[in-house]
């Protein structure tokens, strides 16, 4: 999900995961410093949902391709 510059609007090009990483930033267009503070409780949902998705790629990783590997289906 993009997310926009809070003073300047510009796209930032981060997404929440790149945030919960580095929770102070600083906008490539306008300099503003930014500290993004992710709630624990939101830090948990996004590990379990990427979990989810990582379980869900090795129950199906003989079956389907997951992106990365589009070369498997030709
Ligand atoms: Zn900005």
């Amino acid at each position: 999900m993009p997310l926009p510059c809070p003073a300047c609007k510009q796209q930032l090009g981060v997404d929440l995961l790149f945030l919960m990483q580095h929770p102070v930033a600083q906008c490539p267009h306008c300099k503003s410093v930014m500290e993004f503070d992710v709630p624990d409780d939101v830090k948990k949902q996004v590990a379990a949902a990427f979990k989810n998705i990582e379980d869900i790629k090795a129950e199906y990783k003989d079956i389907a391709t997951f992106g990365d590997h589009k070369s498997k289906l030709i």
